[in-house]
């Protein structure tokens, strides 16, 4: 699943081809807008808001689409082939004279006006990687489910909006936090937010997600699918289970010995 460094990038990209040009073409693949022709409208902005990509152009209108696990939005240089999967999965064209960007199989995909985004993505946290970012509200998001477990607080995108399984297993092996800690047992929550934003921004310009400083294949991750392997700093074996809210339940990893689990305050 794409995370919010890797939608980030794929937004710039699209900005930089699509910004301040005329389409030439625009499709959409989807029952709701089958008959819509932006054609002739210009492209005034792509920007991301954690994990969705925002469209904007000069009708006043905002194209809302969402990858989810198997979205992507591809982008080929006017009369090239395209190559992004089989045509059935096309959901939507946005061409330029220069440049063809085709959404394959995005989930979501609306045409909404631009005045009532906050319809679409007004629910989300502060944007890891937006101008908005701010880690105390992402701290004070997590603090109002006590109770919940570090793991899903990290993974709401009503909390703070752009972490996926990645970046929430490093950064939880980095603090030294077992996925299952509940939230009121995590010390400095602003500290952690702050820590997963660092990651995120060290890798935005870079297709490669590395943690560890390491780029090379099978080194970028400290616990993230390495389950069994031996710990980075310890040798004991990554341990792996799958939780979360019913419907929601994602991929978790962790070293037993570096990220002890807390769950009740141990008393003098
Ligand atoms: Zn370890």
């Amino acid at each position: 699943m794409p995370e919010g460094d890797t939608v980030w990038r794929s937004c710039r990209r699209l900005h930089e081809v699509l910004a301040g040009r005329t389409l030439t073409r625009s499709e959409f693949r989807v029952p709701a807008l089958a008959t819509t022709d932006l054609t002739g409208t210009r492209v005034l902005e792509v920007r991301s808001r954690g994990k969705h990509q925002l469209f904007r152009f000069d009708n006043q209108m905002t194209l809302h689409t969402h990858l989810r696990m198997e979205g992507t939005w591809r982008i080929f240089t006017a009369g090239r082939r395209w190559s992004g999967g089989p045509g059935h999965e096309i959901r939507s064209i946005l061409a330029t004279a220069e440049h063809d960007a085709v959404g394959y199989r995005l989930p979501v995909i609306e045409l909404i006006p631009t005045a009532n985004e906050s319809d679409a993505v007004g629910h989300l946290g502060p944007d890891l990687l937006g101008p908005d970012w701010d880690p105390e509200e992402a701290g004070r998001r997590m603090s109002a489910e006590p109770d919940r477990t570090i793991g899903e607080a990290l993974l709401d995108q009503r909390n703070l909006a752009g972490i996926g399984t990645l970046y929430r297993a490093e950064v939880l092996f980095l603090q030294g936090l077992h996925p299952r800690t509940p939230v009121a047992k995590v010390k400095n929550l602003t500290r952690l937010v702050e820590r997963a934003q660092q990651l995120l921004f060290v890798n935005r310009w870079r297709p490669e997600q590395a943690t560890t400083g390491d780029l090379r294949p099978g080194r970028r991750t400290y616990v993230f699918d390495r389950e069994l392997e031996p710990c980075r700093r310890c040798g004991t074996p990554i341990q792996a289970e799958t939780f979360g809210p019913l419907g929601q339940e994602r991929r978790s990893f962790w070293c037993p010995r570096c990220q002890p689990l807390v769950e009740t305050d141990v008393s003098a």
